[in-house]
């Protein structure tokens, strides 16, 4: 399943266990609200919510950390202050308060550039809601009717059967199509956390009157984040952030679940060195991201890695050297033949007619060549090694075998593959 769907199913996932256990334990009438089993369920939400404010933190994501905080502040605010009617005072003020503020900074968290909890926004982003509460509070014991008559013609006169006013339906509406669009748009786990909590928070506040509602949505929302946090820590020691594919490691790993027959391809880029002089390093990431892009589009069952710098390197599991030659044929010609536009302004031609001379040249501009030398070598013995002819040959040995190819298509004129 491929990450983005895997970022925008996770949050129903959790948001309908959440729905699903409460419906188990407190509708049924599983936990006695004076046992200990009932407390324990009323503080997991601080304990998952601390826990993952704690990674957040610790792991520099002030986007996480601060939208944590605001889930551990509003969970405080509601076993605080609304276990009594809503029509009470000030349990309408905070209500009404509540269902603005948290899609409105669910909204404001989805906007944030990545940010490090060191910098001064970072830790506006981190206390914005215990500021929001002080102040508020500050607010209302100044005066008490504060925002009471909104409050309660926003609870009597609720969209669609419930106590939520227009706004607040608006700002979910706006929150959750934001973080839908974000987890479709950009590889970030922190949107698939804040979509997870547009979706529980509003089905919190829509059934707030249900017995431990906002604990299992509260605590659904800690465990997510928890999740999520946990696993884009596990993906950065795995995965190159340039060209977001495994990194050596990932092929270290992948080489230990190896079992049958495989095939290793080492794909070098060809004059890097050349490319990054004349275009500069950024064109020459492009360039690299390029490679990588097409290496997933091409690899037929091949699994791309960046082994290091400019060198890539594709394991076909359970596929002979024969077998993958014309894969490797197909992939040297899709980077061969790639158009690479120059967006640096710098290194493009500024004259109308220097460019128009440039793209007419030749399809492909005449000093960018991108072109990439292959070598590949597998796992079978050679059919005069009759004693190993049913092993396969160690990782590092065929890693080699594959390298020594590669030098050879370097030294063949490069642009071409070379079969160990
Ligand atoms: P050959 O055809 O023999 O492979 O020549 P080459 O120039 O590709 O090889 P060489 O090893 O001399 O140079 C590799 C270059 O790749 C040098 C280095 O600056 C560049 N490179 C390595 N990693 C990156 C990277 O992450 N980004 C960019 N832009 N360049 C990189
Ligand atoms: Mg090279
Ligand atoms: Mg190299």
């Amino acid at each position: 399943m491929s990450s983005t769907r895997v970022r925008l199913i996770t949050p129903v996932i959790c948001a309908s266990a959440a729905l699903l256990l409460r419906y188990q334990f407190a509708d049924k009438s599983l936990i006695d609200a004076t046992s200990h089993l009932h407390f324990l369920l009323l503080q997991l939400p601080y304990i998952l919510l601390a826990l993952a404010v704690l990674i957040a933190v610790l792991s520099n994501h002030a986007q996480e950390a601060g939208a944590t905080v605001s889930l551990l502040c509003a969970y405080w605010l509601i076993q605080s202050y609304l276990q009594s009617p809503l029509t009470a005072q000030p349990a309408s003020q905070i209500f009404y308060l509540l269902t603005l503020f948290t899609p409105a900074l669910i909204i404001a968290y989805a906007l944030l550039p990545p940010i490090s909890c060191r910098q001064i926004q970072g830790l506006v982003a981190i206390l914005i809601s215990p500021l929001i509460i002080i102040a508020v509070a500050g607010l209302l014991a100044i005066e008490p009717q504060l925002f009471l008559h909104t409050a309660t013609s926003a609870l009597a006169n609720g969209l669609i059967d419930s106590h939520l006013s227009t706004l607040t339906w608006a700002l979910y509406l706006i929150a959750t199509s934001l973080c839908v669009g974000l987890c479709l748009y950009r590889q970030q786990s922190a949107d698939s956390s804040l979509l997870g909590c547009a979706l529980m928070s509003l089905i919190t506040y829509g059934w707030i009157q249900l017995n431990s509602i906002s604990a299992f949505m509260f605590a659904g929302m800690g465990l997510l984040i928890t999740i999520n946090l946990t696993i884009s820590l596990l993906q950065i020691g795995y995965r190159d952030d340039l060209t977001q594919i495994g990194n050596r490691r990932a092929l270290q790993q992948a080489a230990k679940t190896l079992r049958g027959p495989y095939t290793i391809a080492m794909v070098d880029a060809d004059y890097f060195k050349k490319i990054n002089d004349q275009f500069g390093h950024d064109f020459g990431d492009q360039a690299l991201r390029v490679i990588a892009t097409l290496l997933k589009q091409t690899a037929d069952g091949g699994k791309p890695f960046r082994y290091g710098g400019e060198e890539f390197c594709l394991l076909f599991k359970g596929k002979s050297q024969q077998q993958v030659l014309d894969t490797l044929e197909a992939i040297r010609q899709a980077i061969a033949n790639y158009d690479m536009v120059v967006r640096d302004k710098k290194h493009r031609p500024t004259k109308l007619k220097q460019a128009e001379k440039r793209r007419g040249a030749s399809r492909r501009k005449s000093d960018l060549r991108l072109t990439v030398s292959i070598g590949v070598a597998s796992s079978d013995y050679s059919s005069r090694d009759n004693r190993n002819r049913d092993k396969p040959r160690p990782f590092d040995q065929v890693l080699r075998s594959a390298d020594q190819a590669l030098y050879r298509a370097k030294a063949k004129g490069r642009n071409c593959i070379q079969a160990a």
